[in-house]
């Protein structure tokens, strides 16, 4: 057999473009690969992964970019980034489209929403669907439709195959079914390099949009009454709040409900009705809620550290009071605690019904922090520790598309119950685990 040969857009370190090549979102956990090859097609991807085997050289996988902890990223090897592979085809009569791996959800939107139409899906329009489906993917479409990965019906994935080689192989409910149960939740690049994705769509029109907001005098009162309501209203209603830090003075709840502002204006009294809040109601073309929620901030390169857990029961007034003692005392303006109503539709699907395990969660919470120089790097990540070891009694889990390498019991905390199957898919359809990174899901010969 022909030995294999890198094929696409090859950029080296030699390239003027490799800097911008290279950074990921995150810009605290610089990596220099060797290699990056941007994958025009399948069969690139077909090559690059016999390649690599063939070389014995270290690789990732890389769609969008915003890996929390930059697992899609390596020193020294190949970076396989298939984010030139986007286009996207709408089946119309079945109100599914098959989308290449390589789509952002701005891409995503903009083409779907043309014909009124939507998948479930984050906020941030950089991030790709694909590296959001695998681990879950919330947004404010999830009480209604479900997670992203609730509505995928199939993907075609590039994974080893014999001694050296690649193939090309589909995974449905019925086809490879394991490994389609393992994608819905397991996490991204555990088993092989997906190159497509078909979803249900859900057609969508006008919606209404929300925000409330208090100063930090009211920190307590608007958290509560936030947590006692958002998991447990109208299941057309999905929001968030954030809780900023004390120097930037504002609790905000925003929220998107698929129908009228007068009937939103109605459910969301319980927030307008606490504290001394400014309040804004709009009714708008779903487009231009997309378009609210997607902060530009969150999509630039930044020096950043994230980390999250699940709530399963609303938090009690110690824990929302150790919450603002943490932002009280935050490394700087921007450091925030993140929260996003869950329950309905998501909370629908059993535990064991997909890899996504924490379905009886009422709400996703994130520990967020941004800064401006590396040597503010120490304590801001020790803030973010200090904040999830002081919260865990009263959180469960980690949702895996908000990894945190300081979490030592890592693969309980992402997978729960669902480890142990999604070991057996990990030593099914990568036995030789070439497909790792430091969290990735290990087959169980080499459990550490
Ligand atoms: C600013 C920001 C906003 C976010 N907002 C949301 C949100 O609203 N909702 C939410 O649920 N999550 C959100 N996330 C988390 C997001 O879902 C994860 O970071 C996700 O993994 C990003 O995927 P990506 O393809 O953009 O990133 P990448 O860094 O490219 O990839 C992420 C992981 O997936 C793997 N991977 C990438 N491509 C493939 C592929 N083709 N086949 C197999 N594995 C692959 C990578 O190796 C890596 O492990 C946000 C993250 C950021 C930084």
């Amino acid at each position: 057999m022909e030995r294999a040969k890198l094929t696409g857009r090859v950029v080296t370190p030699d390239d003027a473009e490799y800097e911008q090549a290279r950074i990921n979102n995150n810009l605290s956990i610089p990596k220099y690969p060797s290699k990056i090859v941007f994958c025009q097609n399948t069969k690139d991807v077909l090559n690059a992964l016999r390649w690599v085997r063939e070389n014995n050289i270290p690789f990732r996988i890389r769609s969008g970019r915003h890996s929390y902890e930059n697992y899609s990223l390596v020193n020294g090897g190949l970076v396989i980034d298939v984010s030139d592979m986007s286009k996207i085809e709408i089946n119309y009569k079945e109100m599914t489209a098959r989308i290449e791996a390589g789509a952002n959800l701005g891409k995503v939107n903009n083409k779907l929403l043309k014909y009124g139409m939507a998948i479930p899906a984050g906020t941030e329009g950089s991030v790709c669907l694909v590296g959001l489906t695998l681990g879950g993917g919330i947004g404010m479409l999830s009480r209604p439709f479900g997670l992203t990965c609730d509505n995928l019906i199939e993907m075609e994935m590039v994974r080893a195959s014999g001694h050296r080689g690649s193939e090309l192989i589909k995974a449905n409910k019925e086809h490879n079914s394991d490994l389609f149960w393992a994608c819905c939740g397991g996490g991204g690049g555990n088993f092989g390099i997906v190159t497509s994705l078909t979803f249900k769509l859900h057609a969508i029109s006008n919606v209404s949009i929300f925000s409330v907001s208090w100063a930090w005098s009211d920190f307590e009162n608007a958290f509560q009454a936030w947590q006692e309501w958002a998991p447990y209203t109208d299941e057309h209603l999905t929001s968030q709040i954030e809780l900023k830090s004390k120097e930037a003075n504002e609790v905000i709840a925003q929220g998107v409900f698929i129908g009228p502002s007068t009937r939103l204006k109605e459910l969301i009294r319980p927030l307008t009705t606490t504290g001394s809040p400014k309040v804004w109601i709009k009714e708008v073309p779903y487009i231009k809620a997309v378009r609210f929620f997607d902060v530009p901030a969150g999509n630039l390169p930044a020096l950043r550290k994230r980390s999250g857990s699940f709530i399963e029961e609303t938090l009690p007034a110690k824990a929302i009071s150790k919450m603002k003692r943490f932002l009280a005392n935050a490394p700087n303006e921007n450091a925030s605690i993140w929260h996003q109503s869950l329950g309905g539709a998501v909370g629908r699907i059993a535990p064991n019904d997909s890899a996504y395990f924490y379905r009886n969660a009422i709400i996703a919470q994130e520990y967020i922090t941004t800064w401006e120089s590396m040597n503010e790097e120490r304590q801001n990540i020790g803030w973010i520790e200090a904040l999830r070891n002081t919260l865990t009694p009263f959180t469960d889990g980690d949702y895996v598309n908000f990894p945190d390498r300081f979490i030592k019991d890592w693969p309980i905390t992402y997978y729960g119950g669902n480890l142990k199957r999604l070991r057996e898919v990990k030593m099914k359809y990568d036995p030789f685990n070439l497909f790792h990174f430091p969290q990735s899901i290990p087959p169980f010969k080499r459990w550490f």
